[in-house]
């Protein structure tokens, strides 16, 4: 047992990601989400974090480093209705 972060797996580009529970972006994909649950565009006014959420399980990854830094209960999520 590590104290290592959990991270999800990206090809060299940084792109291709592939989360621990299987999801690849043509799959279930990744949103970009805030500090909280709610789905945001990911353009500078609405975000800030750099975090995408995974759609199947969750996960919520850090953009550049593809560190996973929570999980949010994905019922929970809120998607800006546009
Ligand atoms: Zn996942």
């Amino acid at each position: 047992m590590t104290n290592e972060a959990e991270k999800i797996e990206a090809d060299e580009q940084g792109d291709n990601w592939r989360c621990m529970c299987g999801n690849r972006p043509w799959e279930q994909g990744f949103y970009s989400i805030d500090e909280g649950v709610q789905v945001v565009d990911p353009d500078e006014e609405h975000w800030r974090t750099n975090e995408y959420v995974c759609a199947q399980c969750g996960r919520v990854i850090e953009g550049t480093t593809h560190v996973v830094t929570r999980r949010v209960d994905l019922a929970a999520t809120i998607s800006r209705s546009t």
